[in-house]
């Protein structure tokens, strides 16, 4: 199993949008996937049509157990895809964990104690570097950064990696870096481009060749509470969730292209 932070404490940015496509396209390629909702807002949940009547346990109550991971698993439309949805319960975790013990390793500990079989894992963060994200950091193998070309995008993303390195230091020194996907990319406009570049020769070979276009279909499919890759899996952006999902795979070790083929 390998687990993803999906994460960027800006709001806005892509990071629901790709939990849930990347998890479709990385389904849809075989692969065993669990997406974990981490965000109150419960966007992805929503995205993936999981009614609130389905979330009788959640990511909220995971947290608060450090446990129960399997009991809280519901199963998506999407073959292969299952979810821990959100409630909104969690809006209020980050100052319930404050007084918990081991108050950063909690999904961690649920995660190392289920015994459910998936190849990928994916948690989808909220929009902040708080004690949801932090746990989501030191659960995670890895980290997939969705950065959206604007102006600020780099400053950012400065604060988020000092986190990683705070995490690295004193939680999870094995915590890499997957990809950092550039997203909502408009090629007519020259910002974009601009900063594009930017980040490509700042960061490097960690961003992923592929861009994720803005595309209205990406923003009108989870109103269907449809991944977009099967409300309209022609258009741009699923194409472009495609493409992503087969750049990640190749960066995974070893083993879980193993278990793929
Ligand atoms: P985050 O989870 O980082 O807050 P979201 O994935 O929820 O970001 O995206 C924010 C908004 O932008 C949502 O309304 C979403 O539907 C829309 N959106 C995300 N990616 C794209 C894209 N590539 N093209 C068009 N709209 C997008
Ligand atoms: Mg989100």
């Amino acid at each position: 199993m390998f687990c993803i932070a999906i994460a960027n404490q800006k709001g806005g940015v892509g990071k629901t949008t790709s939990a849930i496509n990347l998890g479709t396209a990385l389904a849809a390629s075989g692969h065993r996937v669990l997406l974990i909702d981490v965000d109150p807002q419960g966007n992805a949940s929503t995205g993936l049509g999981i009614g609130h009547a389905l979330r009788t346990r959640s990511s909220y109550d995971v947290l608060i157990d450090a446990g129960g991971l399997d009991q809280a698993v519901v199963h998506t439309a999407v073959p292969k895809l299952d979810i821990v949805p959100a409630t909104v319960d969690l809006s209020g975790a980050e100052i319930e964990l404050v007084e918990l013990d081991q108050r950063t390793h909690r999904l961690h500990m649920a995660l190392e104690q289920s015994r459910g079989e998936w190849d990928i894992v994916l948690i989808d963060c909220p929009p902040s570097l708080g004690l949801l994200t932090i746990n989501a950091m030191v659960a995670a193998d890895a980290l997939l950064v969705p950065l959206q070309c604007e102006f600020f995008a780099l400053e950012g993303l400065s604060q988020l990696l000092s986190t990683v390195e705070r995490i690295r230091a004193r939680f999870n020194p094995a915590l890499s870096i997957l990809g950092v996907a550039l997203t909502m990319y408009d090629r007519r406009n020259r910002l974009t481009e601009q900063v594009s570049s930017d980040v490509r020769a700042v960061l490097g070979k960690v961003v992923f060749e592929t861009v994720i276009p803005r595309n209205v279909r990406l923003s009108e499919a989870p109103s269907h509470g449809l991944p977009a890759l099967i409300y309209d899996h022609r258009c741009s952006g699923s194409e472009a969730y495609m493409a992503l999902a087969r750049e990640l795979i190749v960066r995974l070790p070893k083993v879980e292209a193993e278990v793929a083929a």
